[in-house]
């Protein structure tokens, strides 16, 4: 999803501090933890609690890989992003970016919050429908180049939206799926996003008039325009000139013939900014299309649903330090005195760093035993390894950490749960890190209800 693997930057960040539990949930003895069968159970309780079990099982089971890495999926996570999308942008119906994570879970909540789904391939759209209880018209197939097998599959799918950005493209969807409903991706700026896109993607607004017009001579239903300001975005301005190219691309469409309906304000929200672009999204929307009477708009949100709700801990498989004398000639500097090498790195869950250009920040989940970590506890300028055999794969080059940290104890990582365990491979042997389910604190009877109920439609349709 990148254009380059870069190293992430240098970073200096001190370790974070253990965060408190904060369980105000009581624990509800009629909760049932097996919604779906073939998923593991859905537990209930603040994520940390089961990061501290996770571990406590760890320690206490003797077979090998014990210790193996896990993440912990806070599912009330996903619904408060939800309701925060609800709030902010309630004319913009969600088509969520599978690719950030297709985990099982999170589909069918989201599923059973009403969301769309913006998939990208054949195996996507297969496991979206394959959940049951989903309209294909709740599916947008939004990849612009695709391969004319998946387009036929699309069509007999009863898949009907799609983008397209050339020509070839408009060729293929005419012999594979003349009924569809096509998006016409434009291409904005994406200069001001972690993982920029337009390289890729995206139709100039000088190419648009000739698209329309072959798809026109082609007898196909263009039905709209879509746009995506690069993922990672961090200047969320850039949505006022993206929503303008998108006025201009409607205008190209009526002086074409066509009457477009559907706006698509593709992804690239981020959690931290989310209110900010929220306001320039609707800003912009309100002076371009004042007039909204028959025009539907929708977006497509990958990582601003899911990038807080999942953790991982982490177990310090090895650690290399200087012994005795060595230690005395080791000057204090920036440099790293310890490494530390863990057991989940830039092949399996932490390939955000390589290809979503994120830092990552740990913090100690558990040392000698202790879930307690003194705030005046000393640290040292140490790294952090992933367990492969590649130098390639270091996950923090500089992090203050403690000097007490040793061998069998356990390191945290927050908001890990877009594009990291969709992406992560089994190089060298090491298997991609389990998740643990809990419908967290917040709201997460209703969580659990919506769950259920979902779950009881499905088995009733299937029936
Ligand atoms: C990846 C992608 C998204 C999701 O982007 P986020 O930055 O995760 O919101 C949406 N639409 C398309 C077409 C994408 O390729």
């Amino acid at each position: 999803m990148s254009k380059l693997a870069v190293l992430a930057p240098l970073d200096y960040k001190h370790f974070i501090q253990p965060r408190p539990i904060i369980d105000e949930c009581p624990p509800d003895l009629n909760w049932p933890e097996d919604l779906f069968p073939d998923l593991p159970p859905l537990l209930h309780g603040h994520p940390d609690i089961h990061l501290r079990n996770g571990i406590l099982e760890a320690d206490q089971n003797p077979h090998p890989d014990a210790e193996r890495a896990f993440f912990v999926a806070d599912l009330s996570q996903v619904y408060k992003q939800h309701l925060r999308w609800r709030k902010c942008l309630p004319e913009i119906q969600p088509f969520y970016a599978v690719k950030c994570n297709p985990d099982p879970y999170i589909l069918r909540l989201l599923a059973a919050l009403g969301t769309g789904f913006d998939c990208a391939s054949n195996g996507e759209i297969s496991q979206v429908l394959s959940i049951g209880g989903i309209d294909p018209a709740r599916i947008i197939f939004a990849n612009p180049c695709k391969a004319v097998s998946f387009i036929r599959n699309a069509a007999k799918m009863d898949v009907h939206m799609m983008t397209f950005d050339n020509a070839d493209e408009l060729y293929k969807i005419a012999r594979a799926h003349p009924g569809a409903k096509l998006v016409v991706r434009i291409l904005t700026d994406d200069s001001k996003a972690l993982c920029q896109l337009g390289i890729k993607f995206g139709a100039p607004l000088a190419a648009v008039p000739a698209l329309l017009a072959k798809a026109k001579e082609l007898n196909l239903d263009v039905i709209g325009v879509s746009f995506h300001v690069g993922s990672g975005n961090y200047d969320p301005s850039v949505y006022t000139d993206a929503i303008s190219r998108a006025r201009s691309a409607f205008d190209m469409g009526e002086d074409i013939g066509y009457h477009f309906s559907l706006l698509d304000v593709g992804g690239g929200f981020e959690d931290a900014l989310f209110e900010q672009a929220s306001s320039y999204l609707t800003d912009a929307i309100e002076s371009y299309f004042p007039d909204r009477s028959g025009l539907r708009i929708i977006a497509e949100p990958g990582r601003f649903y899911v990038s807080t709700a999942f953790s991982i801990a982490t177990n310090i498989i090895a650690r290399r330090a200087p012994l005795g004398d060595e230690a005395a000639v080791a000057a204090p500097s920036e440099q790293p005195t310890v490494m530390y090498y863990i057991n989940d790195g830039v092949y399996g869950a932490f390939n955000c760093i390589l290809f979503d250009h994120q830092v990552v920040h740990p913090y100690v989940l558990s040392m000698g035993k202790s879930f307690h970590v003194a705030a005046n506890e000393p640290v040292q300028t140490s790294s952090v390894w992933g367990p492969t055999c590649d130098s390639i794969d270091c996950v923090c080059r500089t992090v203050s950490l403690p000097v007490g940290l040793r061998v069998g104890d356990w390191l945290g990582f927050a908001n890990m749960g877009a594009y990291t365990v969709c992406a992560a491979s089994q190089f060298n042997g090491f298997q991609v890190s389990k998740v643990v389910y809990t419908a967290g604190v917040f709201r997460s009877g209703e969580v659990r209800g919506l769950l259920a109920q979902f779950a009881s439609e499905v088995e009733k349709d299937n029936v």
